[in-house]
């Protein structure tokens, strides 16, 4: 186990590489990387692959057909014997498509660094490859084995990468998730809604609309119908969400819609109300006699609950008080990778990564000091674990 003053020799050594921390946030931003361009994202993960080479990682890069390759790199600890796994976890895809550079340059001012993908979450890969190179450096004993992951395709959905973070997880004692943290003062994560996505489709009958009205089944008005039964199960003091976000139906004026269709987004703080939300959707009868109901879909990300964070937590907070600030937490609507790990039951703390604004913004930026602040707290946590 670590010495009790070494959260704040680590945070002494990291400021001191604010500079350096900086050099390789402008390189791995200037390797812009879309999550569906195969070749720019796969040279932005050959630059993350020798930066952890250049500081002694065991380095694999996992290639993938149609998405970026993936990044997995191992650092066995530096005592004899490893007594288990710990997991850091995040991706360095972005929303940004090619060329977005030129109306959103890297540029740093006042104290912030801006550019595409830099708070969500290439500032957190950096804080996380510093960590790893001051716990080498100033020797501090970790007894785990440390696997960091970076994934290619989280932005869009993590199908390329999932079941590769299911079975490290699996392997790990906890998981450190390094997405961005939340507002000013950098709130962690330690509750996500499970987000999940459906579609209802309604199969009617089409008719001429004039001549022969009682012959068609207006597949429009079933959804429409639908739609407002579905509203109803919004229960937004227990944090249950449903909403058509897009519709599609009919194909000209004078003709009954023969089809009709709505994505529907839901999201629930509890796995419980997650099933009775997909059961209910899935037992929907049609109202108009004739009408047929299709669905398909259902929640992806189950819900990162508290109880898999609590204790991770509470431990950052002490680590955070050690290094010189104080550390909150907040819950967030939305997923992350983290919500497979903390659904398998593994510890999982979330929001380790940056603090700034904008995500998939044009105003996206972190804020350049926090930057080796945030960095130590992962390695204490990493030394801790
Ligand atoms: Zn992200």
């Amino acid at each position: 186990m670590a010495q009790p003053s070494f959260p704040k020799l680590l945070y002494a050594s990291l400021r001191k590489r604010l500079p350096q921390m900086l050099d390789v946030l402008r390189e791995l931003v200037r390797l812009e990387s879309p999550s569906l361009e195969k070749a720019p994202a796969d040279r932005c993960c050959g630059f993350l692959a020798d930066q952890w080479l250049l500081r002694g990682g065991i380095v694999h890069i996992l290639k993938r057909e149609e998405r970026g390759d993936h990044l997995r790199v191992v650092w066995p600890p530096n005592t004899n014997r490893a007594t288990g796994q710990l997991l850091v976890l995040g991706h360095y895809d972005t929303v940004y498509p090619t060329g977005t550079l030129t109306s959103m340059p890297f540029r740093i001012s006042g104290g912030k660094a801006y550019g595409p993908g830099t708070f969500d979450m290439k500032a957190g890969i950096v804080q996380a490859l510093f960590a790893f190179e001051a716990l080498q450096e100033l020797k501090i004993p970790v007894t785990k084995n440390i696997v960091f992951l970076w994934t290619s395709d989280e932005e869009i959905g993590s199908k390329s990468s999932r079941s590769m973070i299911e079975t490290e997880a699996k392997r790990s004692d906890a998981v450190f998730v390094l997405e961005p943290s939340i507002g000013p003062r950098g709130l962690l994560k330690t509750s996500r809604k499970g987000v999940g996505e459906a579609e209802l489709i309604v199969h009617g009958r089409a008719a001429h609309a004039g001549l022969s009205p009682e012959k068609g089944i207006n597949a429009i008005h079933e959804l429409a119908a639908q739609i407002a039964r579905i509203e109803r199960w919004n229960n937004l003091r227990r944090g249950v969400t449903i909403n058509a976000d897009i519709v599609h139906g009919g194909s000209r004026t004078n003709v009954i819609a023969e089809h009709a269709q709505a994505t529907l987004d839901m999201r629930a703080w509890r796995a419980s109300d997650m099933r009775s939300l997909e059961s209910r959707l899935y037992s929907l009868k049609p109202v108009h006699r004739g009408a047929k109901l299709h669905i398909t879909g259902g929640f992806d990300r189950p819900p990162l609950e508290r109880k898999h964070s609590a204790t991770l937590f509470t431990r950052a907070k002490f680590l955070a008080r050690q290094i010189g600030f104080s550390l909150g937490e907040t819950a967030a609507g939305g997923g992350s990778d983290g919500n497979y790990t903390a659904a398998l039951g593994i510890p999982t703390l979330d929001g380790l990564g940056a603090v700034g604004d904008g995500a998939h913004a044009k105003t996206e930026h972190i804020i350049a000091k926090a930057m080796p602040q945030r960095a130590a707290l992962l390695a204490a946590l990493l030394a801790t674990s």
